[in-house]
């Protein structure tokens, strides 16, 4: 990739990432389930509220791990929105179920809860949701209507580490919340995730799912004598090296995400202007929501609008850039999805929405860089 003078994001290390990795080492072991397996899974337990906190080698396994767990087959129908990453849909298609794509509210960019009830039918087992930028859907409504009906809720929480919405902490509401610690998300790992479980029906069978489907856990509490496969599952749980710095991270966490909040703001207070001049929309936030600060976008006019100010940005060495191609046209969601209805808002959203820099170490001089740019875009500069 080109280099730019004010990239779109860079990893980052805030503390102690390499002596907690030389510590793994010292302490002998380096498969996962050990000392700083065990530290950042009380970290998230505590700090996010969880009944039970397991470290996966991404949001994808956690994910496939939610998917395992909704025990979801061919027949079923997984109604999620389209405006989403493709491990979303992926996890559940799968396990042989059918994703079925809704739009989503042209405020929040979340699933709009006022289709779920039409998309829903006789084969719908699970909700999945996802929370763009860091911003929380509508989960009251959402998880009112899977009650009513026995369906689960999963919240694909990628963007939406320490983010509140209502007064409660995304990720924990519904049955099953996976987060992403890739090194592109706000708490990093390079690679990395965590599936978090509500519903304490689901934590045993969470546990053998994450141990290659045997009962390994329940062996080394001293629960079974005996230590054998007696379920599906994978090889999820991450190395110590991982969880190592890993944990270094989550030792930060709450400072990495106060800085990303302030970036937004001072994105929001420098390019009010040009949302009052009618050229761009600025990021929604409704009242009851903190933020984790993931996204910062702007939604142009016209598709065109969005190549010419990508263009503008990158002749200036900053990296901007778009986001989901909706999964309902891509080729495996026609494949292997169904899109009951038309879907205007995902498809507007994505062909004029634009992402701007964003990560941990981003200076203010480097953001007015960003805002100058963007505004000389507007006044027709050249
Ligand atoms: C990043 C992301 C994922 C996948 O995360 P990985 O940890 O890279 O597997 C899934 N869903 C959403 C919404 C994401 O942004």
């Amino acid at each position: 990739m080109a280099s730019y003078r004010i990239p779109f994001g860079k990893p980052f290390i805030v503390g102690k990432e390499l002596e907690y990795i030389a510590q793994a080492v010292t302490l002998g072991h380096l498969s996962g389930d050990h000392e700083f397996t065990r530290r950042c899974h009380q970290w998230l337990e505590q700090t996010l509220g969880a009944k039970r906190a397991l470290l996966t080698h991404s949001c994808t396994a956690a994910l496939e791990m939610a998917a395992l767990l909704c025990d979801v087959g061919p027949g079923d129908e997984v109604v999620m929105p389209s405006f989403t990453f493709a491990s979303t849909a992926s996890a559940f298609a799968l396990r042989g179920a059918c994703p079925v794509f809704v739009d989503i509210r042209a405020d929040t960019l979340n699933l709009d809860e006022r289709l779920l009830e039409a998309a829903c039918g006789p084969k719908t087992r699970v909700v999945v949701v996802m929370h763009y930028g860091g911003v929380a859907c509508n989960m009251k409504a959402i998880c009112d209507l899977a009650r009513a009906r026995g369906l689960l809720v999963v919240e694909d929480a990628a963007h939406a580490f320490l983010a509140k919405g209502n007064g409660r902490t995304l990720g924990t509401i519904g049955d099953l919340g996976c987060f992403s610690f890739h090194e592109t998300k706000n708490v990093i790992s390079g690679e990395g995730g965590a599936i978090l479980v509500q519903a304490p029906e689901l934590v045993e069978r969470a546990e053998i799912i994450w141990e290659k489907g045997t009962n390994r856990r329940a062996f080394f509490r001293g629960e079974v004598d005996k230590y054998t496969w007696v379920d599906l599952g994978s090889s999820f749980l991450p190395s110590e090296l991982t969880a190592a710095f890993l944990y270094a991270q989550l030792e930060h966490a709450q400072e990495i995400t106060d800085r990303r909040r302030e970036l937004c703001r001072q994105y929001r207070e420098r390019l009010l202007e040009l949302e009052r001049q009618g050229h761009v929309s600025l990021p929604f936030m409704p009242e009851d929501c903190v933020t984790s600060g993931h996204v910062f976008y702007l939604l142009v006019r016209a598709p065109d609008d969005r190549r010419a100010l990508l263009k503008h940005l990158q002749e200036r060495g900053i990296l901007a850039v778009s986001h989901y191609v909706p999964l309902h046209s891509s080729p495996a969601g026609r494949r292997y999805g169904r899109t009951p209805a038309a879907l205007p808002v995902t498809d507007r959203v994505s062909e004029t929405l634009v992402r701007l820099p964003l990560y941990y170490h981003m200076t203010d001089a480097e953001l007015e860089q960003v805002c100058e740019a963007v505004r000389g875009y507007f006044s027709g500069e050249s």
